[in-house]
């Protein structure tokens, strides 16, 4: 049996070796190393992947998400809304644009916002929503729509873990996350889904004036070279990076079924367990399983522990909610306050999870977790 990685990239690599030595060649033949005719395509090819009118890439997920809210017309001050149970460079981004973090807690089940709970957060001061897409499944996003539009707040998607998936509106009709709000962004750090060799990023929005605001931001808030009309930032995807990109572009679609496969296989194998929850699926939103995350009853860090000495890995995907941490002990957050993301933290595990997991790893890993848990 291969070694058991919690993301196989040199197998997928072994696999795409060819057209990706190749691709990177191009590049180095042509040394349009910035902006060069690679981006411009994986720009346009992400567009029509994902139904949306224009994409711009960028040098990571965070940029995407900074970028996003230097788009939109906020002041210090101004509030913006996302979940404490995320990556820290959510918040982050929020808190170095001087704007303040306000949390909603999640949902035991789909780890993602609760929406029931988001009205009563909205002040006159909320700008902006930041729905979290965790583990590669939409947020639901129709009633997160629906809010944002009476209040005239503007949504930032953070798609990070979610490229690929698919909302459902209750009309019959779908969307790719990262389109439904006022931006999307994206990251392709080599673990993610869709994933490139190194940092990259991209921002996705459906409207034109925004969409040109963002390209001006990304190139130090300029159009015409050495004209600066806003004070922007320096975030480009790498052409080599693009290249890589659109090749993997190519078997995204691929590479989430076998993640689905691997999913309903770990699902088969520890339904009969009543230590172990599974994750849930919402209703209207398909899965593309960035992260396979288990719910445990009880000793989640011995479970860990065991699994590593049989050579699994596995990764716990929020150990402290973002109101706990340090960065934000003065944010006037307390213990207690979103007890779900809190009791999230001691609870989830995160097993493997790749588009090259074979069957004798699996049964392996199903094994060794179903012995842990008799
Ligand atoms: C990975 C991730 C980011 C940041 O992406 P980078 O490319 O690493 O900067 C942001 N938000 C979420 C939810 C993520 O998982």
């Amino acid at each position: 049996m291969k070694p058991i990685q919690m993301v196989d990239l040199k197998s997928q690599y072994l696999r795409l070796k060819n057209e990706i030595d190749s691709a990177i060649l191009n590049v180095l033949e042509s040394t349009a190393f910035i902006n060069g005719p690679d981006v411009k395509f994986l720009e346009s090819e992400l567009n029509e992947y994902l139904d949306s009118k224009f994409t711009i890439g960028c040098a990571n997920g965070t940029d995407a998400l900074q970028i996003a809210l230097m788009a939109l017309d906020l002041h210090p001050g101004d509030e913006v809304i996302t979940t404490p149970f995320t990556f820290i460079a959510t918040a982050e981004v929020i808190s170095l644009l001087h704007l303040t973090p306000k949390f909603v807690d999640v949902l035991p089940g789909s780890f993602n916002m609760d929406v029931e709970q988001l009205e009563a957060t909205i002040t006159e001061n909320t700008k902006c929503i930041i729905p979290v897409h965790l583990y590669g499944q939409s947020c639901d996003m129709q009633p997160i729509m629906a809010i944002a539009e009476n209040h005239k707040i503007a949504i930032v998607e953070d798609n990070a873990q979610s490229v690929g998936c698919n909302y459902t509106f209750e009309d019959g009709s779908s969307r790719k996350t990262g389109t439904m709000g006022t931006i999307g962004t994206q990251s392709f750090y080599p673990s993610k889904n869709l994933s490139c060799y190194g940092d990259g990023g991209a921002l996705f929005t459906q409207d034109e004036a925004l969409h040109d605001n963002i390209r001006m931001i990304v190139n130090h808030g300029s159009k015409k070279k050495y004209y600066n009309d806003v004070v922007g930032v320096n975030s480009r995807l790498d052409t080599i990076q693009a290249a890589i990109l659109r090749i993997k572009l190519k078997y995204l679609d691929n590479d989430t079924s076998n993640r689905n496969s691997a999913a309903e296989y770990y699902d088969l194998r520890f339904k009969e367990n009543e230590l172990i929850q599974t994750p849930e699926r919402s209703s209207n939103s398909t899965h593309v399983f960035h992260q396979y995350t288990l719910k445990v009853k009880h000793s989640r860090n011995e479970l860990q522990t065991a699994l590593g000495e049989k050579g699994i890995p596995s990764m716990i995907y929020y150990p402290i909610p973002l109101h706990l941490q340090k960065a934000y002990q003065t944010a006037g957050y307390s213990n207690g306050d979103f007890p779900v993301s809190e009791r999230l933290s001691e609870e989830v595990i995160s097993l493997p999870m790749h588009s090259e997991l074979s069957q004798d790893q699996l049964d392996h890993i199903c094994d060794s977790v179903n012995a842990f848990y008799p």
